[in-house]
């Protein structure tokens, strides 16, 4: 067996600090390495290197972690936004329901938008009994009735009404009119002559 020379050494040493040399070929390089100042170097430049490397991908991993913690935080904020987001759209949209519901029972010049008042209630009141009284007259023609009502500014009195009648049939009973006027007129009492009705077929 020739000379190790620095050569073969060299070739070992990339071996050697990865760990998978043999028992035998350990000794050679590190009988080598103890005597020879120039394989000594290049083997602790390699260790250093298989080192930093090393740290590298630590360092590395630990950048993909943080990244991935901050993907999921950033998830979560974005569910958590969607979260906020769709129960103020709900609120909102039952507040407006209530609202329109209010401002349903709330006719004419009596229209307040945040409480109903017992003005307003009356006068929801005295609808229904005119729309029930009208439909009694005619109930199986009558599919729907509107009533619009005109108040007085200064003391919320009615002034007006105007009343929508849908009817299966064509309707052109001046009898008809007549009686819902006088029924209309009891119930809002208010004069027949500023109650107006309006009749339109069902489609
Ligand atoms: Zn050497």
């Amino acid at each position: 067996m020739g000379k190790i020379t620095c050569n073969v050494v060299r070739d070992l040493i990339p071996l050697y600090v990865d760990d998978v040399l043999s028992n035998d070929s350990k000794e050679i390089v590190e009988n080598h390495i103890a005597e020879c100042e120039g394989c000594k170097k290049y083997y602790s430049q390699l260790k250093d290197g298989a080192t930093h490397t090393a740290e590298r991908s630590r360092h590395d991993q630990k950048i993909i972690k943080s990244i991935r913690k901050e993907i999921r935080r950033k998830r979560n904020i974005a569910v958590g936004v969607a979260v906020i987001i769709v129960t103020l759209i709900a609120v909102v949209a039952l507040f407006s329901t209530v609202d329109a519901m209010k401002q349903d029972m709330v006719s004419g010049e009596f229209s307040e938008k945040n409480e109903v008042s017992a003005e307003a209630v009356e006068l929801h009141n005295k609808e229904i009994e005119v729309k029930k009284k009208i439909k009694a007259l005619d109930n199986e023609n009558i599919t729907n009735i509107r009533l619009d009502i005109v108040c007085n500014a200064n003391d919320n009195s009615i002034s007006e009404a105007c009343i929508y009648i849908v009817s299966k049939a064509d309707i052109e009973d001046a009898e008809m009119k007549s009686r819902i006027r006088e029924l209309t007129a009891q119930c809002l009492e208010i004069e027949t002559t500023n109650i107006e009705v309006i009749y339109g077929v069902a489609e």
